[in-house]
């Protein structure tokens, strides 16, 4: 019997998880994959899966798709919306939506899968499937390579995947080159010496040191960065004290940096260790600061052959003037690792899930800012049809493209 892909999906957006909690949608998954008869791995890198399918002699195409829902609550008003919560690493309750689209990306592989076991005298070779969890918290790829999915699994010979994205369903964005920026999370701890409110001479205040770090920080990007370059500093928490009148003994920045490339990283990151320190050193702290790299994306980049097939294909797929040159995401992703640690291309594409009327109005409005919700808003309401058909279509369409 055929998935029902408007079921599945709706069933996947009442049930986001937040990374690596991804338990019930695995095993969606492998109840579907039981149902097309496909064996698989469950529990790669904590709650991935994957599976193989070998179709004779030919390359090996990995397909990719995401699991994680975010700590975000659902504003959609969707009559499917998300009412569940989840307890995120630190112990909170948080609500929990799929406001990355992810569940998208699970459905369309899930029937791109379908279609390609059902048209099996059409191609040969290999299709290796995985479904990967955290990757919001950029960790998961990494965690089913550590759990040693590149060696369980035929060794690709190009990967491929894809995300959804704020454009009119029909559009797919796709570019040779750096499609997404790498990115690092950092935390940075400031430390200063407590005190009393009233006796800040005998103290050094922590608050004013993170205050005065965070306007520095800002001209890495204005002052020091080539105007050409693209860069990102964003410090995007600051933590430090209880009441008014304690001068507390440490503050807690968590900075979010972007990049095009490996260089460009070098650069930006060693700016923003020199101020953290000159910071620190011109409030008189007696303990140099504490700098934490919490994760690292490399920047996603397409290979430039392997894109233009893709493209032309998908040109042929579907219509002259559907593929468009999105330009670079400052957004990182972390299914390059996959292709990294191989050695081989990738090809990551956007696609559209807006209904088409809606996003013209807004651009011919002048308001495509203000009114159209992006990935991660409480807000983010792709259309199911045809934005599933387009996903599927698309995966179908690339991996074929370097099937036999
Ligand atoms: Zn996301
Ligand atoms: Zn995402």
């Amino acid at each position: 019997m055929a998935i029902d892909l408007e079921a599945l999906y709706i069933d996947l957006h009442r049930h986001p998880e937040l990374s690596f909690q991804e338990t019930r949608t695995a095993g969606v998954i492998a109840r579907e994959l039981d149902g097309l008869g496909i064996e698989y791995v469950e529990g790669i890198g904590r709650t991935g899966i994957a599976t193989t399918i070998s179709n004779g002699e030919g390359p090996v195409v990995w397909l990719r798709a995401d699991m994680d829902g975010l700590p975000v609550e659902e504003l959609t008003g969707l009559a499917y919306a998300s009412t569940v919560h989840g307890v995120d690493p630190a112990g909170n309750t948080v609500p929990v939506m799929h406001a990355c689209g992810h569940d998208m990306h699970v459905t369309a592989l899930l029937g791109a899968l379908e279609r390609l076991v059902h048209t099996k005298d059409d191609w040969s070779g290999t299709i290796v499937a995985v479904f990967q969890p955290a990757e919001e918290y950029g960790a998961g790829s990494q965690a089913m390579i550590a759990d040693g999915v590149l060696d369980r699994f035929p060794k690709p010979d190009i990967v491929l995947g894809q995300h959804l994205t704020p454009l009119p369903v029909g559009t797919i964005g796709v570019r040779p080159g750096t499609q997404m920026a790498a990115s690092d999370g950092l935390t940075v701890t400031l430390h200063g010496r407590g005190g009393h409110g009233s006796r800040p001479h005998a103290t050094i205040d922590p608050i004013v040191m993170a205050a005065a770090t965070v306007m520095r920080l800002q001209t890495v990007v204005s002052r020091e960065i080539d105007p050409r370059e693209m860069g990102v500093v964003t410090v995007g928490s600051i933590h430090a004290g209880l009441k008014n009148n304690i001068i507390p003994a440490e503050a807690t920045l968590a900075l979010s940096l972007r990049y095009p490339d490996d260089a460009a990283r070098e650069n930006i990151m060693a700016r923003v260790e020199r101020i953290v320190r000159a910071e620190a050193a011109a409030s008189g702290a007696e303990k140099e600061p504490t700098i934490v790299i919490d994760h690292t994306l490399p920047p996603t980049i397409n290979d430039a052959d392997a894109t233009a097939r893709v493209s032309a294909a998908f040109t042929r797929a579907f219509g002259e003037g559907t593929v468009i040159d999105p330009g670079m995401f400052t957004g990182s992703e972390d299914v390059s690792w996959f292709a990294r640690e191989a050695g081989v291309p990738l090809v990551f594409w956007f696609w559209g899930g807006l209904d088409p009327q809606t996003y013209q109005d807004a651009v011919e409005r002048g308001t495509v800012n203000e009114d159209i919700p992006t990935n991660h808003s409480p807000f983010f309401a792709p259309v199911i049809h045809p934005t599933i058909e387009v996903g599927v279509s698309a995966l179908v369409t690339a991996a074929r493209e370097f099937l036999g």
